[in-house]
Parts: C-alpha cells; structure tokens; sequence
C-alpha cells in the first residue's frame, strides 16, 4: 500500500472544501502531521492553512502544488479541541477554515509560532550559596541572597517582596553569585481569601457538583444576587486542588475589574482575563499558556470558549441565557452550546448559571437531561423590589414617560436615591401602535389570541408587513378598534430621553449609558464614578441590565415593553421576560428597598401578568407551553438563510435559487403531508429590519421538528448553493439556531 503523500489542508477561505498539497521539498509525510500549520501558493497568494488529514493523490487528479513550508514541528491543533472544532464546522455548516479563523487568535493564524509564555524568576548560583552567608548583613545583595536561598523567585515576587531588588540582583549577577533564568509562567498570586460560610442551598449545590464525575450538565438556577458566584468558586476550587483547569464563561459586560478581582482573591491563583480588549500578542500568550497546561483559571467572553484546556476540569457559563454568546457574523456560534460540546468531549462537568435561565436550558433540566440545581433566595440582606405596571392608554407622554412616572423619579430623587430609566434593547421592527386603546396591528393570517403576529411598519411609515408570511396591507387612516388617531410606530431612542430628563431634572447629573457611549472597556465604570453615591439618573440599554453593583439605585423605570410584547421575534418575549427580571434585580440591591416601574399600553397581557405574579418560571412555562404549540425552539430546529444586497430582486433571485436546491420536493406538492419531519421553507422574505447600510436585507427560514433532518438536507444543499452563480453577487449567510430572525 502507498503510503500518504499530500496533505489536505483547511484555508480561511468562504469554500466548503478541503485543498490538496505535495509535502514541501524534502518533507516525508506522516500522520503526525495532522494538526500543523502550513503555508501553501493560493492563486498568486500564499496563504496559512491548517493540516487535516493525509492522502495519498488519485488517479486523475489535476498536478498538485508543494506547500512552501511546515510552520509547527508538532501539532498546534490536537485531540479534543481539534475535534471539537471540526464538530462545530459540521454543525454550523461553515468550512472548517474558516472555524480556524474564528478559534485561533490571530497571530497563530497568522503562522507565528507559539508565543513564550515563560515567566523571569531568579535564582543563586552554587558559588552564591556558598557566599550567601558572608555578605555583609542588611546589604542589599545580602537582603535579596537570603530570600533566593530558601527558593528561587520569579520578578513579580520579588517586586512585591523587596523594593529596590533590581539593582541587588545587577549586583549579585555581576559577581556571578545569582542567574536569572525562564521558569514555566508567573505563579504569583495572593493568598486566597475565605468566602462567607455557604447557605443550606449552596452546600447543597456544590456538593451535587463536586460529586459529578465526567461529563455532567448542571443548571445553576438562582435569583439575582443568590450567591451563584460564590457556588462557581468553590466548584473552581475543588477543580484546582484536583490540578486541573478551570474555564469560566461570562457574558460581554460582566467581565468587569470587580470580577477578576474576585476570582483571583478567592482563589489564589493567577486568573487570565480573556476579552475583546486583549492585544493579538496577549491574546496569543494566554491561548499559549493554557495549551501548555502553564495556565489554571480563565475567565472570558465569547470566544474563551476556544481556550485549549488539556487539563479540563470544569466549564462555567455564567448568565447563560445572555445573547452575547451567540456571534452574529461570520462563524454563528453559540459558546454556551459548544461549552456543552466541549464539556462533553472533555469528560467534564458544565455549570451554567442564571436567574433567568434561557428556555432551551430550562427546558432540558425539566426534562431530566440537565441536573436543576436552584437558589432561591437572596443570599445578602437585600429585599426583592416590588414591582408596578403603569397603563399608558391616552396619558400625555413626554419622549415616552408619563407624568405619574416623571413624578415618581422626582421623588426618587428628593429622597436622595439613583434612577435607572432602562430603555428595553434596539434594533426591534417598529410596531404600529394606537396610543389611545392600545391596539396594534396584527396580520390577519398569521396571528391568533394565544401568539399575535404583529405587521412591523415598513415603507418609511406608509406600509405594514408580516414577516411571517410576507403579507402587506398600507398603514391605516385610523385605529380600527377606537377610531382614534393617535397611531404610532413604536420606538422611543433613549438620545430623546436622555434629552427630556435633562431639561426636567437639571439640578441631578442624568448620565446616558449604552454601547455608543461605552465603546472602551472601563468607560461604564468611569461614568457610573461619575454619579458617586447622590442622587442622579441614569438612561440605559440592556448593557446597565447587569454585571455592575449599583448600590444606591432605588427606582427602575423601564420604557418599550410593548415593543417587546408585540416583537415578530419569537424570542422577544423570553427576552423581554428576562431583561425585567434582571433590571429589577438591580433595584435595591442593598439597603435601601427598590421599586420597579413598567410602562405599557397592555397592563392586562399574559406576559406581564404571569412574570409579575408567578414569576420568571411561570412564565417560562406559559411560554414553553406556546413554543410547542406554534412550533417555534426548543421544539423545533431552526436554520436562517440571509441574503443582501443592493437591490432587492438579487437578494430574492439567490433566495429562491436556494429555496429550489433545499426543497425540491416541496415545489412538487403533497410530499410535505406524508414526511411530518421534512423541514418546511418559509420565504424569501424581507428581513424584519428590511433595509440596512443601503443594502435589501431577504431571509429564508427553514424549521424541522428533527435536528438531524435539518442538518442532512442543509449538508446535501451548502455545496450546490456555494456554487450558484448569484451566490457571488449576494452577501449570505447561514445561521443555525438563530438567536433572533433579523
Ligand atoms: P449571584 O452570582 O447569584 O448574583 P453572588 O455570588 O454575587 O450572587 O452573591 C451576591 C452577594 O451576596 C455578594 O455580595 C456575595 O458576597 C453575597 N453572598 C453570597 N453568598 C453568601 C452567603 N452564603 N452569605 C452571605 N453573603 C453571601
Ligand atoms: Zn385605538
Ligand atoms: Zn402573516
């Protein structure tokens, strides 16, 4: 039998295909090849690419070219990470370089070599031992001798052990009696610190987790403030006193300097901060550090969850439900899912915490596949807030406020209490609303009393859509239910309100916090300095929702729950749900007791009626309840094809092309009836946000009740779409379970 001659390689480019490669002069095959890096001719480019697998060339295979170089002398991929990854390309349907791109941080990429994560220590020579003891006493040198007699010690040690120890150490290095050399990495850390003495329900808690063996998924459902964090460090360190490596995911905005400083206090061990502020060099090294199994504990967003843990002993997803977990361009992962797969492969177990946990989670713990471990009380002193639902239906509004509620923080504020006016999230598709009775426009077709289905406004104002089902009708002269005039598209910037409180309350500092005003990492932190313990406002997005200890906060205000109870997303709900539970939780965090205030023309729906009197998991149920029935997830398995571009006809023209690869039996008629599992095709249709940065936004949504029905007509269609000739003239997008349908 020949042995294997070519490598085939994986290159970040946007085709579903592996390329073939001779060996580079000189170079002999072999399997432990699999794994590196290489560098190979692409066109007139050369490009990085990753080793996947050997062969041996076929028959009538056209000339292949030699790759220019070998760039690792072992394999950079490996064993579980490199299969987890492969497992991911699979499931998001993206090639398996492009995942590379994605997982690795850029300098690797790039083809740099593993970074040196070695840490300076120093140490005494033979000959420094020998003369320690002679040194005059209380000299310098002598200070820094006896101190690296009883061990060798690595810099940020001795900077904290002895002031002005660089210039001993020059002098003990010029007379030989000490070296400086690499050791593995900075062990330095303080001592840790003891915890408060756990609750019955924590004990209980961890002691369910330190009793996992292998892989376990565990769902760590606590209110907001139960003691969650304090369950996760002891779960952390149990995992180290077992000498293994812990991994804790958090979302974008809960990695702040307060949690770090947490872990590495209670901990005692150094705690490597991933982020999207970290420099590609520092990046490199902490992906360095763990893969030489150097690093224990990483804390991190996103894309941590591509950390290479040869030593694993615990996943954690804090906050699980958070969006931010889910990218939105280019590889659509989910990092709390692929903890899973990870954890999985990895034997071990998957703590995700939350008070809000997201349906899918809950959904598996109620049905025995994840253990339910619950917290639910406070674990401090504080008290939950009370909460109060404020019809709006013909009250004068004043950039969306009304007046009992400017009065309420009016009296907030003479009391000497912060506000939080939380603006629910952007980038919802305006609904046509009538501020008199409350009616909204729904489509005829597709809505029904248990689940609306909202037409979203379209048209610069002039025309009502459903995403659902494509159907348009023009906006109405008049509320069809009151008569009145007074419709309006939903949707009120928190600019206008900021503007508005500032003119009201202008003798209290009224700070305005989202994503454009926070772009820097500690910008949050710095504003919210700003407003120091007196009293003050703050206007806000999901981004002031968590993560942050506002001590002094004792009334929320939340705007735009409407817009979130008549979404077209079939997501809004769950979310809106959850950004309440949470933004209450903010309230009266400490002392002082919190009053929440929801704004809203429906004071009597389902929603806000079952979340305020049972709570976050009667709700979750009542919805659960609906998901199953309009067979939305976690019943169902949802694959989101995208497509933009200049105009719309191109985006439509590529859609429906892929519309015929993806059901040919579909156009042929009956077949659907018989095969319940085929995946139904909806679309083309506009995107409900139709129109972005000039570009016609169209998507096609395909839903099967079997996840593997999907996957197999998605696996047998991708090549066939990739190679349709207006595939380049679109930008697409594939998303598997979408977060949301925009
Ligand atoms: P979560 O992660 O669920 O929001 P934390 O672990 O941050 O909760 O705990 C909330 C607050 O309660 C923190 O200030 C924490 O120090 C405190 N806390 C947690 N557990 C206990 C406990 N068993 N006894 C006293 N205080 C506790
Ligand atoms: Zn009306
Ligand atoms: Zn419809």
């Amino acid at each position: 039998m020949p042995s294997d001659s070519l490598f085939q390689v994986a290159l970040p480019v946007p085709l579903p295909r592996h390329f073939d490669y001779l060996p580079p002069v000189g170079h002999v095959v072999t399997p432990s090849d699999v794994g590196k890096r290489v560098r190979v001719p692409f066109g007139s480019r050369e490009l990085t690419g990753l080793v996947v697998a050997t062969g041996i060339p076929s028959a009538d295979a056209p000339e292949l070219r030699h790759a220019v170089a070998v760039l690792d002398t072992t394999a950079l991929l490996q064993g579980e990470l490199l299969d987890s990854l492969r497992w991911l390309a699979r499931y998001t349907h993206t090639p398996l370089g492009e995942v590379l791109a994605t997982a690795l941080p850029v300098t690797l990429r790039q083809g740099d070599p593993l970074p040196d994560t070695h840490a300076w220590a120093w140490r005494l020579t033979a000959q420094g031992m020998d003369e320690a003891p002679r040194l005059r006493t209380g000299s310098r040198p002598q200070r820094l001798a006896s101190l690296l007699l009883a061990s060798p010690r690595d810099e940020d040690a001795l900077a904290l052990l002895m002031q002005d120890w660089r210039t001993a150490a020059r002098a003990l290095a010029k007379r030989e009696l000490a070296e400086r050399v690499a050791v593995a990495s900075s062990t330095l850390a303080p001592d840790p610190q003891p915890g408060p003495a756990l609750n019955p329900q924590q004990e209980a808690a961890v002691a369910t987790i330190l009793e996992a063996r292998g892989f376990a998924p565990i769902l760590l459902d606590g209110v907001t403030g139960s003691g969650k964090t304090e369950v996760y460090l002891h779960a952390i360190a149990d995992c180290l006193r077992r000498g293994r490596q812990a991994l804790v995911l958090v979302p974008e905005i809960g990695l702040t300097p307060q949690t770090l400083a947490r872990f590495r206090q209670r901990l005692g061990v150094p705690v490597l901060a991933l982020h999207s502020g970290l420099n590609d060099g520092e990046r490199a090294r902490g992906w360095a550090a763990f893969a030489r199994g150097e690093a224990r504990v990483a804390v991190g967003t996103r894309s941590a969850v591509f950390t290479p843990l040869p030593e694993a002993g615990l996943i954690i997803v804090d906050e699980e439900h958070d969006g931010s977990y889910k990218q939105q361009d280019g590889m659509r992962y989910h990092a709390r899912d692929f903890a899973l797969v990870r954890g999985k492969a990895l034997d071990v177990p998957v703590i995700l915490g939350s008070a809000t946990p997201s349906l899918e989670s809950l959904h598996n713990a109620m049905g025995g596949r994840y253990r339910h471990l619950r917290l639910n009380h406070r674990a401090g002193e504080a008290q939950p807030p009370s909460v109060r639902v404020q019809d709006l239906r013909k009250r004068p509004l004043e950039a969306g406020l009304s007046r009992d509620t400017l009065a309420a923080i009016g009296g907030a504020l003479v009391a000497g209490g912060q506000v939080l006016v939380f603006k629910n999230r952007r980038g919802y598709a305006p609904v046509l609303m009538c501020h008199d009775c409350g009616w909204s426009a729904q489509c005829r077709r597709c809505g029904t009393p248990a689940r609306s289905s909202p037409m979203t406004v379209h048209g610069a104002g002039r025309r009502l859509q459903c995403h659902h089902c494509g159907a348009r009708q023009g906006v109405p002269p008049a509320c069809p239910d009151c008569g009145g005039l007074a419709l309006q598209p939903q949707g009120i910037g928190t600019e206008r309100i900021e503007e508005m409180l500032l003119e009201k309350f202008s003798d209290v500092p009224v700070l305005r916090i989202d994503r454009s005003t926070t772009q820097k990492r500690d910008a949050l932190a710095g504003h919210l300095q700003q407003l120091g313990e007196g009293p003050g406002i703050l206007v806000g997005t999901q981004i002031l929702a968590k993560g942050h200890d506002l001590p002094h906060l004792t009334l929320v205000v939340v705007v735009g729950v409407d817009e979130g109870l008549f979404s077209s997303d079939f997501r809004a709900g769950e979310k809106l749900a959850q950004q309440l539970i949470q933004v209450s939780g903010r309230a009266g965090r400490a002392h002082k007791p919190g009053e929440v205030w929801l704004q809203t023309h429906h004071p009597e729906h389902p929603l806000l009626h079952t979340l305020i009197n049972g709570g976050y998991h009667a709700f979750a149920e009542a919805e659960l309840a609906q998901r199953q029935a309009a067979g939305f997830p976690p019943f169902a398995h949802l694959a989101l094809l995208r497509a933009e571009a200049g105009h719309m006809e191109v985006a439509t023209g590529f859609l429906q092309a892929a519309k015929a690869l993806l059901a040919p039996a579909e156009s042929r008629g009956e077949a659907r009836a018989e095969a319940r599992a085929t995946p139904e095709i909806q679309g083309p249709l506009p995107a409900p946000m139709s129109r972005r940065a000039g570009m016609h936004r169209m998507q096609l949504l395909l839903s099967s009740s079997s996840r593997r029905d999907l996957h197999a007509l998605l696996d047998a269609a991708l090549p066939l779409i990739y190679a349709l000739p207006d595939a380049r003239k679109v930008r697409w997008s594939l998303d598997v379970d979408p977060l949301d349908l925009y």
